[in-house]
């Protein structure tokens, strides 16, 4: 095999120059130009929502989703105890606090059960992440959100494209997060997209990723403000990846075929769940391994393979500004941890490749 296998790189080609060469011939490169919103209103659309607001990462996403709910300290926000650290971080920008729900055995997501177990009168939101793509129970989510009057969040930014009942991720909660990082789905170099049907908490979001600028008064800025953009340049990317996305969605759940059919006499591998009306983007197809190897151990006799694999995230209660929220075991998360790996998921890989996996 001379082409070497890939975790999450980036799948870039000539559509791709076409766009950003066209950006820079027409000097619009920075944070005005058309593609900004061209690119934010063909989001909404495919995901059908109202609106999408693009801004500078997935982190800056969850952040201002946060802040436009009027979070802050006092309150807190339910999360999953795995999943990547930018799902937390922003609730500490905030002031609020974080508390750690732990997750389903099966479909590793954050259990409903676990979320209503920890609302407490000072709930204020609740970030169910869709895991390596895979999406959330939301009809229990949602019906607790209601139940209790709390919004939801959700972290959509590893599951563009998945669905849950025929509904995509991102477009159930009330304000929700996507990400374009260089590993994602599809990305634009960096950036991020928030979406909602909430025309006026968007039209107030895209005020406040611009300094919170009232340009009919020139620079004049009512309220404070963030450099949370956008630019042009990345939109331009974004667009030619968004035109490709059909292709990298239908790569990713082929791969995941591929590796269920491959180790589907093999009951040592169990494959992270779907729950029922749930298709996952596959992100990172992702699997528990029972064996009396460790997974790092495992990890090295694939590397040697030519086989690159990721470990599933550390329960965010093992990092030393988390640990003071450790207030229970995490039975579930901590078993994932242990046992749990990341398959390539690039899409630049073929599907010779996968099968040799
Ligand atoms: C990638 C990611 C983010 C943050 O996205 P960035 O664009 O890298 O800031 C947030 N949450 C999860 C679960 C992610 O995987």
């Amino acid at each position: 095999m001379t082409k070497p296998i890939l975790l999450d790189a980036p799948n870039l080609g000539e559509l791709e120059k076409k766009y950003l060469i066209e950006c820079i011939d027409s000097t619009f490169v920075s944070s005005v130009g058309k593609n900004i919103d061209i690119f934010e209103n063909k989001f909404a659309q495919y995901l059908k929502a109202k609106r999408a607001v693009s801004t500078q990462s997935g982190t800056a996403a969850i952040h201002l989703a946060l802040y436009e709910l009027g979070i802050g300290p006092g309150d807190e926000v339910i999360v999953p105890v795995i999943t990547f650290i930018a799902t937390v971080n922003p609730i500490k920008y905030v002031g609020a606090t974080p508390v750690f729900a732990d997750v389903d055995p099966e479909t590793w997501n954050i259990d409903p059960k676990e979320i209503e177990n920890h609302i407490t009168e000072r709930t204020k939101a609740i970030i169910p992440v869709h895991l390596y793509g895979n999406p959330c129970d939301m009809d229990k989510i949602m019906e607790i959100s209601k139940k209790y009057n709390i919004p939801v969040i959700e972290d959509a930014t590893e599951s563009l494209g998945a669905t849950y009942k025929g509904q995509f991720t991102g477009t159930f909660g009330e304000l929700n997060a996507f990400s374009f990082n260089g590993n994602k789905i599809m990305t634009t170099g960096g950036g991020g997209m928030i979406v909602t049907n909430d025309e006026n908490k968007a039209d107030h979001l895209k005020f406040l990723v611009n300094q919170a600028r009232d340009s009919s008064k020139g620079y004049y800025h009512p309220e404070i403000g963030f450099n949370y953009r956008m630019t042009n340049l990345e939109a331009s990317l974004g667009l030619a990846q968004f035109e490709r996305l059909p292709e990298f969605l239908s790569k990713k759940r082929k791969f995941a075929e591929i590796y269920k059919e491959g180790f589907k006499n093999n009951d040592k591998i169990i494959f992270q769940k779907s729950y029922a009306g749930a298709e996952s983007s596959y992100w990172l197809t992702s699997i528990k391994i029972e064996s009396n190897k460790s997974i790092p151990e495992i990890q090295e006799e694939l590397k040697e393979k030519g086989i690159p694999t990721r470990r599933v995230f550390m329960p965010i209660v093992e990092f030393p500004p988390y640990k003071e929220y450790k207030k229970e075991e995490y039975k579930n998360a901590y078993e994932i941890y242990e046992k749990g790996l990341n398959l390539p998921g690039s899409t630049v890989n073929n599907y010779e490749q996968v099968e040799y996996i």
